[in-house]
């Protein structure tokens, strides 16, 4: 464990938490810190078995007393189904996603996996079945392959390769100085935001768990990274349930579900299709989008003709 005796500090105090969790063999798949009131109860359950039904029942939720956040979010998804959360910045979008992962507890209603209260859940068993994609994804200074396996330390050199393959992330891992020796993070490379995008798309892939949190990307990638990126997605939610934080209406087409936020409250749900039809915000989104799509296209060809 040489490699880890670093500074205790920043990334030092995280490295040494996964130390000390690799240690212990536990998963430590934390993403930011969690308030303490966020705490395994005396009698919490680990389930065997996940199927992945997610309910949020009429979910409330404020960080600050009197200024509500998400009020009265209901919808229900099968297990593998798409629920896409989609509305403008500050809609609360990325909060309901984060109190699914239980960053923070519901003021009221509540978010139940297989019909189990997620407060009644242990953080442990909550962590290993609801995974999160984000490029926003902690990456702790490590190698490349500890990153990869991060809470899923029994994984196997071929497991985190496989893991990588399957997120479209070999190919440029291959090519990095060390290739998944390669140090990220404070001391290593750093990472443009479509390959952090792939590790933490690898280590989803490596947990497989039955529940993802999906944020997507909202800094710009190339368009081949992107269609790198969408690949490696549809790979990794096929057959999970997915709640789906989305920036690019393209991705969502195909949803099962799609709830449309503004100032916290669901103004439209339904399919593409339906809220197409509704002519309501999200068609006004969606038709927005579309204008963006084909000045894209444009400068993209503009720029290949360069
Ligand atoms: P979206 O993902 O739709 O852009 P967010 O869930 O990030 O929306 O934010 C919803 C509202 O909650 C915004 O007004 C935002 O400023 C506020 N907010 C987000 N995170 C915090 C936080 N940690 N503390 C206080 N307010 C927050």
């Amino acid at each position: 464990t040489q490699r880890f005796v670093e500074p205790l500090s920043g990334a030092g105090r995280i490295v040494n938490s996964y130390e000390n969790a690799r240690a212990s063999g536990e998963r430590i798949v934390d993403l930011v810190e969690r308030p303490v009131s966020v705490r395994d109860r005396a009698d919490a359950v680990r389930p065997e078995r996940v199927e992945g039904r997610v309910e949020y029942d009429d979910v409330h939720f404020a960080y600050l007393p009197g200024r509500p956040v998400v009020e009265g979010l209901s919808f229900a998804g099968e297990p593998g189904e798409t629920i896409a959360f989609v509305g403008p910045t500050g809609a609360g979008k990325s909060t309901a996603a984060k109190l699914l992962l239980r960053l923070y507890d519901v003021d009221g209603g509540a978010i139940r996996i297989d019909g189990i209260d997620v407060r009644d859940l242990a953080l442990d068993a909550l962590r290993s079945n609801v995974g999160y994609v984000s490029q926003d994804v902690f990456l702790f200074d490590g190698t490349v392959r500890e990153n990869i396996a991060y809470g899923a330390f029994e994984a196997d050199d071929e497991a985190v390769v496989a893991a990588a393959r399957a997120a479209e992330a070999h190919d440029f891992v291959r090519n990095l100085p060390d290739g998944y020796d390669t140090r990220v993070g404070e001391r290593g490379v750093k990472l443009s935001g479509g390959q952090r995008q792939r590790i933490s798309i690898a280590r989803a892939v490596l947990q497989d768990p039955a529940v993802l949190v999906l944020d997507e990307a909202t800094s710009a990638v190339d368009t081949e990274t992107e269609v790198l990126i969408q690949r490696a997605l549809d790979r990794l939610t096929a057959d999970r349930t997915t709640l789906v934080i989305a920036h690019r209406l393209s991705t969502i087409r195909d949803a099962e579900g799609i709830v449309v936020l503004e100032e916290g409250r669901v103004v439209e749900r339904g399919t593409h299709d339906d809220l197409l039809a509704a002519g309501g915000l999200y068609s006004t989104l969606w038709s927005v989008q579309a204008g963006e799509r084909a000045t894209d296209a444009v400068l993209d060809r503009l720029l290949r003709a360069d």
